[in-house]
C-alpha cells in the first residue's frame, strides 16, 4: 500500500498544498517542476497555471566562489528577516550533487538555525551538472515558494563565471559575496560581474581579515563609482560582513530595501519581472 507521502497528486493538490504551504507539497511540487519526464511537464506546467503570482516578495541572489561564506551569511541573513516577520525561503544549489545527480541533506545542516526557524523553507537542488546549478527550473521554484507565502527569496549560487548573467535575470536584487585575499582579488573578480552587482559583500570581515576588508572596500567603492550598473539609476555598494559578530546584517538589508524602493519607483524592479517567464 502506498502511504500517504507517495500517493499520486492531482493538480488540484498540488495547487491546494502549496497555497497552504504544505512543506510535503510545497517540495513535491519543486521535483515535479524539475522533472524531464514529459507527463511531469505537462502536470507541471498546469500547476504552474493555476498557482497566483505574487509581486510583493523580494527575490535575491547570492554567489560567490564556494567557500565565500554564502551559506553561512543565508542562515544568518535568513534567521534575522524570519525574526523580523518574514516568511524566509532559500533555493540552494548543491555543487557536490552534481556528481551524484541527487540532493544531500546537507544544505539542511549548513543551515542549522534557518532550518530551526518556523517560516522558513529550504530547498537544496541539485545542480545537474549545469553551470552554477541555474536551470529553467529555478524561476519556477521561486513562482512555487511565493505562491506559497514566503515573501524573501533567497537563491544561493556558485559564482562560475558565467552563470551570474542568469541569476541577475531571476533576481531583484543580486549580491556578489568576496574575501579578502592576497591582495590583487579586485583584478581577479571580472568587471562584468562587478557590474551585474548590487550589493557587493566583503565577507569574513573578522581577526586579522579586518583591516585587508577595510582597505578592499574602499578600493571597491572607488571602482564602482566609474562602472555603470546594470540596475536603472542605482548605484551599487560594497560592504563587509562576519558572520562572527554579525557586523554589517543591518546595513545590508536597508541597502535592499533602499535597492527594491529606487527600482520600484523607476520601474525597474517591475520591467525585470515582467521580462521573466511569469
Ligand atoms: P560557501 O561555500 O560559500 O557556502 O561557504 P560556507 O558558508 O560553507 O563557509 C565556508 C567556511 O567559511 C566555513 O568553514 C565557515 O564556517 C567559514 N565562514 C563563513 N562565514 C565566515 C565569517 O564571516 N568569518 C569567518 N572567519 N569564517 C566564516
Amino acid at each position: 500500500m502506498k502511504t500517504e507521502n507517495q500517493k499520486n497528486l492531482s493538480v488540484q493538490d498540488f495547487v491546494k498544498g502549496v497555497i497552504t504551504n504544505d512543506r510535503s507539497i510545497l517540495s513535491r511540487t519543486i521535483t515535479l517542476v524539475e522533472s524531464d519526464l514529459p507527463a511531469h511537464i505537462e502536470k507541471a506546467n498546469e500547476v504552474l497555471h493555476h498557482l497566483p503570482r505574487v509581486k510583493n516578495s523580494v527575490r535575491i541572489g547570492v554567489t560567490g566562489i564556494p567557500g565565500a561564506g554564502k551559506s553561512t551569511f543565508i542562515d544568518k541573513l535568513g534567521t534575522y528577516l524570519c525574526q523580523k516577520g518574514h516568511k524566509v525561503a532559500v533555493l540552494a544549489v548543491d555543487p557536490s550533487s552534481s556528481i551524484t545527480g541527487g540532493s544531500i541533506l546537507g544544505d539542511k545542516t549548513r543551515m542549522e538555525n534557518l532550518s530551526r526557524q518556523e517560516n522558513s523553507f529550504i530547498r537544496p537542488s541539485p545542480s545537474k551538472g549545469v553551470l552554477g546549478g541555474i536551470d529553467n527550473n529555478t524561476g519556477e521554484s521561486i513562482i512555487i515558494c511565493e505562491a506559497a507565502g514566503y515573501d524573501v527569496i533567497l537563491i544561493e549560487t556558485v559564482g562560475a563565471g558565467q552563470s551570474e548573467a542568469q541569476v541577475r535575470e531571476l533576481v531583484d536584487c543580486f549580491m556578489l559575496m568576496t574575501i579578502t585575499g592576497s591582495g590583487d582579488e579586485l583584478q581577479n573578480i571580472k568587471r562584468g560581474v562587478i557590474e551585474l552587482a548590487d550589493i557587493i559583500i566583503i565577507n569574513k570581515a573578522d581577526g586579522d581579515n579586518i583591516d585587508r576588508a577595510r582597505s578592499m572596500i574602499e578600493g571597491l567603492n572607488n571602482t564602482l563609482q566609474y562602472l555603470r550598473s546594470s540596475t536603472q539609476g542605482w548605484s551599487s555598494k560594497a560592504f563587509t560582513f562576519s558572520s562572527l559578530s554579525y557586523n554589517g546584517l543591518d546595513k545590508i538589508w536597508d541597502q535592499v530595501i533602499k535597492l527594491i524602493e529606487v527600482t520600484k519607483d523607476s520601474g525597474c524592479f517591475y520591467s525585470r519581472r515582467d521580462e521573466k517567464s511569469d
